[in-house]
């Protein structure tokens, strides 16, 4: 599975709705400093459901809004392509719209253009091991993060990427549950 394509509109400095194509195998976006290029895979997590506001580098996620335009909304739209033959034409679209109301903003997220929960999202993109806690994103400065980092820091991220942290979350989990009941 990959990503095929991106529809972004009135995403942080992306104002206007483009169709952002990605080929098979490597795409390499190119350009002059703060032209958008990181902007780019911020759509990704924002649509994907990956990330919280903080890693997204935007205070509030209303923040993700386009300032260039005065309409109080933005969108971002990822169609996965399956790989093989066997798949042909099995493409599916994740989306996610945030609105700024006068609360704060409210945040939709679709699924194959159907409005579907975030946890649908997220059971969804399991299936092809893609989840908030796991490294399928290198963001700008990780390479350099993770070289200078401890090697219990690095035993962490080794643990996420090899799918342990998971299991620990799940005993973890299990324990306080029993605590809970042996109370
Ligand atoms: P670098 O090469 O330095 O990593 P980059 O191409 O990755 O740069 P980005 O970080 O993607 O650049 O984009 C930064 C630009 O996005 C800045 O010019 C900033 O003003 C603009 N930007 C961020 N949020 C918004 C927003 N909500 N509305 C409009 N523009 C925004
Ligand atoms: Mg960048």
């Amino acid at each position: 599975m990959y990503i095929k394509q991106l529809e972004v509109d009135n995403f942080k400095s992306f104002a206007n709705k483009v169709d952002i194509p990605l080929l098979k195998g490597f795409t390499t976006i190119s350009g002059p400093n703060g032209s958008g290029k990181s902007n780019i895979i911020d759509s990704v997590l924002f649509a994907l459901g990956l990330s919280t506001s903080r890693t997204l580098r935007a205070e509030k996620l209303f923040h993700l809004i386009s300032t260039h335009t005065k309409r109080n909304e933005a969108f971002v739209k990822v169609t996965f392509g399956e790989t093989g033959e066997e798949h042909e034409g099995k493409d599916f679209t994740v989306g996610r719209k945030i609105r700024k109301s006068s609360q704060g903003y409210i945040s939709i997220y679709y699924l194959n253009d159907k409005v579907v929960t975030l946890s649908e999202i997220h059971a969804l993109l399991e299936k092809y091991n893609i989840t908030p806690n796991s490294y399928n994103v290198m963001m700008q400065g990780d390479v350099t993060s993770i070289t200078n980092c401890s090697s219990n820091e690095r035993r962490k991220i080794i643990d996420e990427i090899a799918g342990i942290a998971d299991f620990d979350r799940r005993i973890d989990q299990a324990t306080q549950e029993l605590e809970t009941v042996e109370k």
